[in-house]
């Protein structure tokens, strides 16, 4: 009879257990001679010593021996979880029904008695090994569902990346018996792989496990292909710092890309002495993408709910914005919400000159110097200046990298020389018409989408406007204040200022005093050399009392060709000594006719009153120093007369 023998490592290994000698030769001869290998033992205890480091794939088992009979260790073998499965085929003499049923119920898988056919026992061997090789199979694929299961249970469990990682170690390492499991996740624009989550390693990573920098071999030679990697001994890996003197631990290592999309690595070590299976691969591969799905997932859902709380803030900034008129306060609100809104370490807000072609800086967080170097001003006014062409051009302009920039590479000089990297200029825009424009600095690289471009005009747009309105508001309170022709307070300004010196003057018991101005003789004035001149005088009278004021002082036009000045802080006798500085500058200045040419000269008459403490009205002071000046100009004109300190009301010092 021809040998035949199994390839190697495809041999099946048949325990004999068997205490007649004789008998038990000539079983090995037989199943060696149909090609399986075999170990002989001679008693039960024997058989289970010689199992628990022998992997054996059946056990051929005769029933009556000496000490531990063959039911016996036909009992522990099936009580015991690693042989559980492992077939047994009872080998005995008797032949009876009840040894049968016994050894059945054992949990013997096959029953031959003594003397055997021997091609019908070769015959049941053969099938009991196919048997016992599909169940291995069919084990083998409910681990691996298992184990796919357990990860996307846990992976699909939450939105949230830390959860993720955790969620996908624990199901992996669960369900296929493994030591310790890391994750890696590749930082944006390409930066190194950043270990993220772990378990199962002894001690704290090592920094060169934290962080895989591109230079470093394994963990981006996985992430070059799309099938994982698997190593017999983990010891090969450096940073992981297995503990030396062990039996090698498997190691696969997951690529986890999601579309060509590099995201990270999943490393899995197993203990020392284990196999991965034959098809281990493949379950690592779907375990890798389903890992690859959810951490996509995070990364989407993240992203969408930070767009979505940023456009919730810019939102409600633009809503008090709205509200607000006060141009000083917008800016600063816009300043603070762009720059923690929009990751940018800073901002700045640059508003354009009546003029049109100057642009300057007026608002901003982490502000320093935008002009050219070397200027020292916060001004733009020519040239290929970014903030510029953005506002001539009324469109966004981006420099991703400042130091790459052949064309607004010098103009961001001082923003290089602080650290930055990245730039935005974004115009503000109100139909049509640039304002100026929203500069954002970054400190690390940075693209600017189009969504991101899209949603930060937008808020531009807003911006744009509400600055307009608090523009428009600002110059129509200025209209509603100011006298048009000659800039000063006009008369009911100087009435509101007025009452407000006075109470303040009078609940800190400090000086006030107030000159009412006529110029003299003006009918004449006007009938002589027109109404035009007589309006420019005017102007030119104005511009003399601002010479002739101090900062505190308020200048109003109180009427036709009178004028008022409020001079906080000063008694009578100080105020007389200014009003008559007052009156001899206007007597002194030459009024020039601008279409004759002609030299003109006018002259004033001042009223001089100070504050009581009971004065009850307003109006007590005007019709003292109005008082005055009657006397003042029945007295001859281009003069002062001071108004009586009202009796027993002394004004104080
Ligand atoms: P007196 O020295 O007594 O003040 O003589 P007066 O002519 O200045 O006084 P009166 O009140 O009779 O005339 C005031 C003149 O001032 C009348 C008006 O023509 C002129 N006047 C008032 N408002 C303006 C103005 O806005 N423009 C011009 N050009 N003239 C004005
Ligand atoms: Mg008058
Ligand atoms: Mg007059």
């Amino acid at each position: 009879m021809p040998t035949v023998t199994a390839p190697a490592g495809m041999r099946s290994t048949i325990l004999v257990v068997e205490d007649e000698a004789g008998i038990a030769r000539m079983v090995q001869v037989l199943l060696e001679a149909r090609g399986f290998s075999t170990i002989v033992t001679h008693s039960g205890s024997e058989a289970l010593q010689r199992m628990a480091d022998h992997p054996v794939d059946l056990v051929l088992l005769d029933v009556m021996m000496p000490g531990m009979d063959g039911y016996e260790v036909c009992r522990r073998l099936k009580a015991d979880e690693r042989w559980r499965h492992l077939p047994v085929v009872m080998l005995t003499a008797k032949d009876t029904s009840r040894d049968l049923v016994l050894g059945l119920e054992i949990g013997a898988d096959d029953y031959i008695t003594k003397p055997f056919n021997t091609d019908e026992l070769i015959a049941r061997i053969k099938v009991l090994l196919r048997v016992r090789g599909m169940s291995q199979e069919v084990m083998r694929r409910n681990r691996e569902l298992r184990a796919l299961n357990a990860v996307a249970l846990a992976v699909n469990r939450s939105l949230g990346l830390e959860e993720i990682l955790d969620g996908a170690l624990a199901g992996v390492m669960e369900s296929l018996g493994l030591a310790c499991g890391l994750i890696h996740l590749s930082e944006p624009g390409g930066g190194p792989l950043v270990l993220r989550a772990w378990r199962g390693l002894c001690g704290t990573p090592s920094e060169s496990l934290r962080t895989l920098s591109s230079s470093s071999g394994w963990g981006w030679k996985a992430l070059e292909g799309d099938e994982p990697t698997l190593l017999a001994d983990a010891a090969g890996i450096e940073e992981l710092r297995m503990p030396p003197g062990d039996s090698p631990r498997p190691l696969g290592v997951i690529p986890l890309k999601f579309q060509d999309r590099r995201l990270g690595v999943f490393t899995v070590v197993g203990h020392p002495g284990q196999e991965f299976a034959r098809d281990e691969a493949a379950l690592l591969a779907s375990i890798g993408r389903q890992v690859s799905i959810a951490l996509e997932n995070s990364h989407l859902y993240t992203e969408t709910r930070r767009k979505a709380q940023e456009f919730e803030a810019l939102y409600q900034v633009s809503r008090t914005m709205a509200s607000t008129l006060d141009l000083q306060n917008i800016l600063t609100r816009i300043s603070e919400t762009v720059s923690s809104l929009l990751h940018a370490q800073a901002m700045s807000l640059m508003l354009l000159a009546p003029d049109g072609h100057t642009l300057s800086t007026v608002a901003g967080s982490n502000l320093f110097d935008e002009g050219l170097p070397g200027t020292g001003s916060g001004e733009v006014t020519h040239g290929n200046n970014p903030s510029l062409v953005a506002v001539r051009e009324k469109r966004p302009v981006t420099v991703p990298d400042l130091s790459a920039d052949p064309v607004y590479g010098i103009w961001l000089q001082m923003a290089r020389d602080r650290g930055f990297v990245s730039f935005l200029a974004m115009p503000l825009i109100v139909q049509n018409r640039a304002l100026g424009c929203m500069n954002l600095y970054m400190t690390e690289r940075h693209e600017f989408g189009a969504e991101e471009i899209q949603l930060l005009s937008t808020f531009a747009s807003q911006v744009a406007v509400s600055i307009e309105n608090a523009r428009l508001f600002e110059e129509a309170r200025q209209l509603a204040i100011t006298d048009p022709l000659t800039g000063l307070a006009n008369h009911r300004q100087f009435y509101h200022q007025l009452a407000r010196e006075i109470r303040r003057a009078q609940r800190y018991k400090r000086p006030l005093t107030l000159l009412m101005l006529d110029l003299d003789h003006f009918k004449a004035f006007n009938d002589r050399h027109g109404h035009l001149a007589g309006d420019h005088a005017l102007r030119e009278t104005a511009d003399v009392l601002r010479q002739n004021a101090r900062s505190v002082d308020i200048l109003a036009r109180y009427g036709g060709e009178e004028f008022a000045i409020i001079l906080p802080e000063t008694d009578l006798q100080r105020a007389a000594y200014q009003a008559e500085r007052i009156r001899s500058a206007v007597a002194d200045h030459v009024f020039r006719s601008r279409e004759t040419g002609e030299e003109h000269q006018v002259t004033v008459s001042i009223g001089v009153a100070s504050v009581a403490q009971a004065m009850r009205k307003t109006e007590d002071l005007v019709h003292d120093a109005d008082t005055a000046l009657y006397r003042a100009k029945a007295g001859g004109r281009n003069r002062l007369a001071l108004a009586p300190v009202r009796e027993g009301e002394a004004a104080p010092a």
